[in-house]
């Protein structure tokens, strides 16, 4: 890939198919170009830059030559968060993503089977300076992970949300707001938890915890 975009060089454009064709085998073009972004190379979609058709890129600057050897800095890179990590901040956010708060493994809501899978993200990146202490770290689908994200989703409109904002109750409530806007994430509650672990049993192990838990609401 990096040969391709390489060689395609700076200044010029291609498309999808033109890539598919120079790359065999090649899938998920726009998680290949986040490859490359963050090893140092600019290259523009039509979500960044109005002048392009959605299946053009443009090449603004080539970076790290990964075709030729070149070794990307080992502080970059997602792969920095090791296991022991990755799980400590999965369990701390109860494995639910930060972002959307999908549980791992669920269904989104408006993508019929396709299940959330998670991934940890940098609440700063690390492009522009984040680090890798737990406290900038959070869980992310691969929907809200993806940088494109915002451009796919009908994204909301900031003067209806600055609205809900001033009607969503007291100063108590605003201040509460205001607390999870500062963390980037929002405190799970007990019951939130327990949904998502729920929801991450076996079928068989769901219903049976719902039949108990159905004795107690409604009586037996
Ligand atoms: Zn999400």
């Amino acid at each position: 890939m990096a040969a391709f975009v390489a060689l395609v060089g700076e200044g010029n454009k291609f498309s999808k198919l033109e890539m598919f064709n120079a790359v065999p085998g090649v899938s998920q073009a726009d998680r290949r170009m986040r490859d490359l972004r963050e090893i140092g190379w600019v290259i523009d979609n039509y979500k960044g830059n109005p002048t392009l058709k959605p299946d053009e890129y443009l090449v603004r600057k080539i970076g790290i030559r990964v075709d030729l050897g070149e070794k990307p800095p080992v502080s970059s890179g997602r792969k920095s968060v090791t296991g022991a990590k990755r799980r400590r901040i999965f369990d701390r956010d109860g494995n639910t993503c930060q972002v959307c708060f999908i549980a791992g493994g669920s269904e989104f809501a408006d993508a019929p089977g396709r299940r959330a899978t998670l991934t940890i993200g940098h609440i700063i990146p690390v492009a522009r300076g984040g680090s890798d202490d737990d406290d900038n770290l959070r869980t992310e689908c691969q929907r809200c992970n993806d940088e494109s994200r915002d451009a796919t989703l009908n994204p909301p409109d900031k003067n209806e949300v600055l609205t809900r904002v001033r009607n969503v109750g007291g100063r108590a409530d605003k201040l509460e707001l205001f607390q999870w806007m500062q963390r980037g994430s929002r405190p799970l509650t007990d019951k939130e938890r327990i949904f998502t672990d729920w929801a991450r049993l076996p079928v068989s192990q769901r219903i049976e915890l719902m039949a108990e838990l159905s004795r107690e609401v409604h009586g037996s």
